[in-house]
């Protein structure tokens, strides 16, 4: 059975990699099972979905726990110990990473005992025209199982993806055929495991067994006040917006939509975002009358500035 774990972020289009995945696979003759897994939160959290594929019938069901690959549409997650990204990765389990970092950077840091793989996702993206990363990295973790032909990928892609209109429909089998052809050399790479991939009393699982309680115990309780600054939802952001002041009015109205609370006004009454905790929801760039927000992509900025930080 092959055991694919993809990880990503709200808006990253993960669940519909992971369909894409399942549906190329089982256009190449498997028995597939493909399901997302969401937290509590919307856009920018981090979100993972997984994939098995077998030629019988599969029978084992949940998160998987041991992956043959595990796909990161986003870097950032790496430094997210709660994502949970490397978890139950071994010696046999390929890690494809869409990054503008090289292989090297990634194993150096990571010391992990598998093949670590390395895709710009990001820039492929861009060139066909705005195609979400996890649809880009679908294509090259197709190649990297071996077992999907470009013809299964391709009509993968244009079934998930019918309901968004033929120019995202092209844009997506762009990206994802290049990505494709750029793993040409990697094909085959991930192994599928052959040992039982449920916990077992010798190796228990991660979790810890809690006893019910009474419900009215049982209600989440905050204990310590402003624990909220210790949640740095800036991590989460994809894309950001950006102020403009030649054409904002000073309304304040992106002040008050803000779900995160992170916009502030400056002694001259000019929006100030908080990007130590700006999502990037772009509430604010939808709902400004001015039009004076701008959105930029996160990865663009950080190039530019590497130190990153608030404003
Ligand atoms: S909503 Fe637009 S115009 Fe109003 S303060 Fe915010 S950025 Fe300026
Ligand atoms: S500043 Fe804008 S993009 Fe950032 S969290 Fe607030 S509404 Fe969302």
């Amino acid at each position: 059975m092959y055991r694919i774990r993809l990880h990503g972020r709200g808006g990253q289009g993960i669940k519909t990699a992971s369909r894409i995945l399942g549906t190329a696979l089982f256009r190449a003759g498997f028995e597939v099972q493909d399901a997302p897994r969401y937290g509590a939160e919307r856009r920018g959290a981090p979100i993972f979905a997984y994939v098995r594929a077998d030629d019988k019938a599969i029978c084992e069901r949940g998160v998987i726990h041991r992956p043959d690959l595990v796909m990161v549409a986003d870097d950032t997650l790496l430094d997210l110990t709660s994502a949970n990204v490397l978890e139950g990765l071994s010696g046999s389990t390929a890690l494809l990473i869409n990054s503008n970092r090289s292989a090297l950077h990634w194993c150096q840091r990571l010391q992990l005992p598998g093949p670590v793989t390395v895709l710009d996702g990001g820039a492929i993206g861009a060139r066909a025209g705005r195609v979400p990363a996890g649809a880009v990295c679908v294509g090259a973790a197709a190649r990297l199982l071996g077992v999907v032909s470009r013809q299964a990928l391709l009509t993968a892609v244009a079934e998930e993806l019918a309901g968004h209109g033929a120019a995202a429909v092209e844009a997506s089998r762009q990206a994802v055929l290049q990505a494709y052809d750029q793993f040409s050399s990697e094909a085959g790479l991930v192994q599928r495991l052959q040992v039982a991939a449920t916990p077992t009393a010798a190796a228990p699982p991660g979790w810890i067994e809690l006893a019910n309680e009474a419900l009215p115990q049982a209600a989440a309780t905050i204990t310590a006040p402003a624990t909220s600054r210790q949640v740095a939802t800036g991590l989460w952001r994809t894309r950001r917006p950006q102020i403009d002041r030649q054409r904002c009015s000073r309304c304040g109205l992106c002040l008050n939509l803000c779900p995160e609370g992170c916009i502030d006004l400056d002694e001259d009454g000019f929006p100030v975002i908080d990007y130590r905790y700006c999502k990037g929801c772009l509430l604010c760039a939808a709902q400004c009358p001015r039009k004076a927000i701008r959105i930029c992509e996160e990865r663009a900025v950080q190039t530019e500035k590497p130190e990153g930080g608030e404003s």
